[in-house]
């Protein structure tokens, strides 16, 4: 019988069935892994509450033909209870995750799901303010993908910067002969906090201003939902209610 043990931490979850569920995850060696836990919804069911989103699990899998099954899980990092209770991590969060459960199968490495980890553990501990964590994990996750908005050279010439405008179709900042007419300049404080976010330099986003903190969210929010394409409906959320996330 194949079976084979990864950590993995859990993106969502559907129930199947009376008792069962279906559980999608992200695994460190496995990437995206489709699993049943059967019987997880029972009151009897020993690693039901180690399986709910946000979690990360060490587990025990059986290769199904279609779907997985999942044999044990033993809890790594219960990051789920501290996050749920807090609306503003929560909506973290759950961008994280849906970013997660974006990528496709050869973007679902294991730098990606190191990733998540550090950014869900930030979350749960109130490590930073949520929408930075949320922030700093959408920049790196693109950088991952070969999407790494620029912040200093012309994304589109290559032009040495600085340069003082930020368009998210073009790839980040962009020259003044480059610049379509009429696109709105950032402040260079705001592009030092953007860099400071791409490089996990947490003193400098920690000093940031509530204002720089939200200007930086809104272009960091614009740039993830162009290149991930059909938007992220979390984000929305996050965006939603801006200036109240500190
Ligand atoms: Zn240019």
């Amino acid at each position: 019988m194949p079976t084979y043990r990864d950590e993995a931490v859990i993106l969502r979850t559907h129930k199947l069935g009376e008792a069962d569920r279906i559980v999608i995850m992200l695994s460190r060696r496995h990437g995206k892994i489709r699993a049943v836990a059967k019987g997880v919804r029972r009151t009897s069911s020993k690693f039901g509450s180690r399986l709910e989103p946000f979690m990360v699990a060490d587990v025990q899998l059986y290769q199904g033909r279609s779907l997985d099954i999942v044999q044990q899980a033993e809890s790594l990092g219960a990051y789920g209870s501290e996050i749920a209770v807090h609306y503003d991590r929560y909506t973290a969060a759950s961008a994280m995750v849906e970013t997660a459960d974006r990528l496709s199968d050869s973007e679902a490495t294991s730098d990606q799901y190191l990733l998540l980890v550090g950014g869900l553990r930030a979350l749960s501990r109130g490590e930073h303010v949520p929408r930075s964590i949320l922030d700093s994990y959408l920049l790196r996750v693109m950088a991952l993908s070969g999407w790494a908005p620029s912040f200093d050279d012309c994304a589109r010439c290559g032009t040495p910067g600085p340069h003082t405008t930020f368009v998210a179709q073009l790839g980040g900042v962009v020259c003044s002969q480059c610049a379509p007419a009429g696109s709105p300049r950032v402040a260079e404080k705001t592009l030092e906090l953007l860099r400071s976010l791409l490089r996990g330099d947490w003193d400098a986003v920690d000093a940031a201003s509530v204002a720089e903190t939200s200007a930086a969210s809104g272009l960091v929010g614009a740039y993830a939902q162009w290149h991930l394409e059909r938007g992220i409906r979390s984000l929305a959320h996050v965006i939603d209610q801006s200036g109240e996330a500190r």
